[in-house]
């Protein structure tokens, strides 16, 4: 397959100087989109093509497009943050091109090539470098490349025409006046995915599966739910769109890759750094009587969770059907904050990177 090469169509009329500022004093998460965004083409016996980077629109979609109606659509979600020396870096960005091309065999959509992932995602950070923040904090820019089905017509199949697009938004520090533990809702009924589902795939539909569990929690005072394995309801897997770690002294552990839990890279990072701070990290089972019984008995000393938009959280309050706990009083835990910061300080190029996770844009 050949690499079709980016071409630039940068906009005539970009935000002002003065308008971008205004927007990146106070970004929030997802709210504001900069100047531009890719798009590449797929077309059955073509491959990849018209790769673009052009100034940022609505698409127009024709109500028959099969993404609409049946949701061939997949994801990603990575960070440019800048590094004290101005430069700016993606952390780990082919690792999440491998996730994409996984993502879409699962939902038999085409693989894009990594190298191109990564040119796409290269070139709107280069285009729109402005607007990744310079605060010398937590805030970056965001990406979300994604691929949607662009064929048009009801029949149910692989569709044989697609767009990937990636597109940035300024992204503000997750816990802006120093981070605060979540409370997690326990869910015992409903489940976020199955056993050859596609929970092992970043896309939309597992979180429209999510979505009426996490209204449930809300309404139960909680911000976040914990998933349960689908069959056994006895397995803790991980929250709508981060992973967990249990902290038993110096050793974390988090649940095994069963195929219905998403592989996160931040949750991939803390189990290779975990080694850099001293601690031992593994992969296990962790049931939700075993949640519970530990953090009673004091032996589970912390549980966080971690994904790209919050890097980690401590997990304060659990609750669920049989009862409610505190986990390390509330408070966010020791290992918690050490491991938050040492994955952030690489991230945000203030330590040396050993494992050569930073991706520099030229
Ligand atoms: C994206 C995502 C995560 C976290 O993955 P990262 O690569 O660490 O951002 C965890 N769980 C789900 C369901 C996700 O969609």
């Amino acid at each position: 397959m050949t690499t079709p090469p980016i071409e630039l169509k940068p906009s005539s009329h970009p935000l002002s100087d003065a308008e971008r500022d205004a927007i990146l004093a106070s970004p929030g998460f997802g709210r504001h989109f900069t100047d531009h965004m890719v798009v590449i083409k797929w077309t059955e016996g073509r491959g990849w093509h018209d790769a673009e980077l052009v100034p940022y629109a609505p698409l127009s979609i024709d109500p028959a497009n099969m993404t609409l109606h049946y949701a061939q659509e997949i994801f990603e979600g990575l960070k440019a943050y800048r590094h004290p020396d101005g430069s700016v870096a993606l952390f780990r960005p082919e690792a999440n091109a491998r996730r994409f091309q996984a993502s879409a065999r699962r939902l038999a959509m085409p693989e894009l090539p990594v190298d191109l992932f990564v040119a796409a995602c290269d070139a709107i950070v280069r285009q729109d470098e402005a607007w990744v923040p310079a605060h010398g904090g937590e805030e970056s820019l965001y990406l979300r490349p994604f691929m949607i089905a662009s064929e048009v017509g009801l029949g149910v199949r692989p569709a044989n025409e697609y767009l990937f697009l990636v597109i940035a938004s300024p992204a503000g520090a997750y816990f802006p006046g120093g981070v605060k533990p979540v409370s997690i809702w326990l869910s015992e009924d409903r489940v976020r995915a199955v056993p050859g589902g596609m929970g092992d795939a970043k896309t939309g539909g597992n979180y429209a599966a999510s979505l009426l569990a996490q209204a449930e929690a809300a309404a139960k005072g909680c911000d976040q739910v914990a998933y349960l394995d689908a069959v056994e309801h006895t397995w803790v897997e991980e929250l709508g769109g981060m992973n967990l770690y249990f902290v038993y002294e110096d050793r974390i552990v988090t649940p095994t890759l069963t195929g219905s839990l998403l592989a996160g890279i931040t949750r991939d990072s803390l189990l290779k750094l975990a080694g850099d701070l001293g601690y031992t990290s593994e992969e296990g089972r962790v049931s939700i009587d075993q949640w519970q019984a530990d953090s009673e008995s004091g032996a589970l000393k912390e549980v966080f969770a971690c994904g790209t938009a919050a890097v980690i959280t401590p997990v304060g309050t659990v609750k669920s059907a049989r009862g409610e706990w505190q986990q390390s009083g509330g408070e966010p835990g020791e290992v918690t904050l050490k491991l938050r910061k040492a994955l952030l300080d690489i991230q945000t190029g203030k330590t040396a990177d050993a494992h050569g996770w930073t991706h520099p844009v030229a």
